[in-house]
């Protein structure tokens, strides 16, 4: 496909507003056009975002210029997740620190760019780890892992990354940031009466959700075995019947 004709004006408008860096060169395009999977597929650059307002400035203009972005840590995903034509926003140069720990509750907070191993190696003196151990530790980071729901050969003690992900801080399709976690009945109405774009997400779920024939298709289609990570896992959000955005490891 031909490249956006906005693409211009987007990096111009992008390149004064980050710290970190903006990459159109054919030599970090090429680097960046493979993952492992046996796709390659050259994006329109790449960005090295050193702080979060670069991430957010990079969101906002790809919205209003409709520029497709593709989010990407260690590139090991096997089915092509993290190449395409899009900026390319690599979260591992800069956004790769463990923010905080809790080893009393036994939560940590960490950037999306941190490796698992080196997660792990960090908690070891808490007597903590984290539980699902994809093959590819040593390179894979928690943006990716938590992004493709990742597990390894402990599943059946640990099961997926979905059952460990207390809050995630985001930022929408819209540029806006927000986090998603639990919310009680409460905060869950005050969040699809929200005008904005994240309202209309809540609302959107909601009337999927409430849809009788959905129910039904989610209940019948999803297969029977807890270890997939294909789909977009609306079965969790079903629960009992009953709309629980609770996550099953969130003991709090
Ligand atoms: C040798 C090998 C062994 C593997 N073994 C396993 C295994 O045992 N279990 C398993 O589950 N997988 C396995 N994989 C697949 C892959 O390594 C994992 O799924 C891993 O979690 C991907 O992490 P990554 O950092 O490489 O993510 P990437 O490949 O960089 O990205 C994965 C996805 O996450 C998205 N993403 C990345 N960062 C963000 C962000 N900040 N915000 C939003 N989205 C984001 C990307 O757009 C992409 O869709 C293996 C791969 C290899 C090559």
């Amino acid at each position: 496909m031909p490249a956006p004709s906005a693409l211009p004006d987007f990096f111009n408008q992008l390149r004064p507003r980050i710290a970190g860096e903006l990459r159109t060169d054919a030599f970090y395009r090429t680097l960046y056009s493979t993952d492992a999977s046996l796709y390659q597929v050259m994006p329109y650059g790449v960005l090295l975002p050193k702080t979060v307002d670069d991430v957010q400035a990079a969101l906002e203009l790809a919205a209003r210029y409709r520029i497709p972005i593709v989010p990407r840590t260690a590139g090991t995903s096997l089915a092509g997740q993290a190449v395409n034509e899009a900026l390319v926003i690599d979260f591992t140069s800069h956004l790769n620190r463990i923010l905080e720990v809790n080893a009393e509750e036994r939560w940590v907070r960490v950037q999306p760019g941190v490796v698992l191993d080196h997660l792990n190696q960090y908690l070891r003196p808490f007597d903590l780890q984290y539980g699902p151990d994809p093959a590819s530790s040593n390179r894979a980071a928690l943006g990716g892992i938590v992004a493709n729901n990742a597990t390894g050969s402990h599943s059946i003690v640990y099961g997926m990354t979905a059952d460990h992900v207390l809050e995630t801080d985001v930022i929408l399709a819209d540029g806006t940031r927000t986090r998603f976690g639990f919310l009680n009945p409460a905060e869950l109405d005050a969040k699809h009466t929200r005008g904005d774009f994240e309202g209309s997400l809540y609302r959107k779920i909601r009337a999927t959700l409430e849809n009788p024939a959905n129910i039904s298709a989610i209940r019948e289609g999803t297969p029977r075995h807890w270890r997939r990570c294909g789909g977009y896992n609306v079965e969790r959000l079903l629960g009992d019947g009953n709309f629980s955005y609770r996550l099953p490891q969130d003991t709090r």
